[in-house]
């Protein structure tokens, strides 16, 4: 099964594309990582970087906690969508 990444926080462990496999119907899921719910709060470019914001300055919470990597990096998980925060 593919896997795609989350482009608010870089999870690269998706089952659906967020933007869905069209481009035009997003996959409604929530983010194991960054918990943002794709088609609502990721509707524009300024709403992702918004939500992104408050994702790292709350310390990169997962919203799934189960989920979350012993060794975890969100640094490092970020890059895979570019982003980089400087601390
Ligand atoms: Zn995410």
């Amino acid at each position: 099964m593919n896997k795609y990444t989350c482009h608010v926080c870089g999870y690269p462990n998706l089952d659906e594309p967020p933007r869905g496999i069209d481009g035009k119907i997003p996959s409604f899921d929530i983010c194991d990582c960054c918990g943002v719910e794709f088609g609502y709060e990721d509707t524009s470019e300024a709403n992702i970087i918004r939500y992104r914001q408050k994702w790292i300055e709350a310390g990169g919470e997962w919203f799934c906690k189960e989920m979350k990597p012993a060794d975890w990096d969100m640094k490092k998980q970020l890059k895979n969508i570019g982003v980089d925060i400087i601390d």
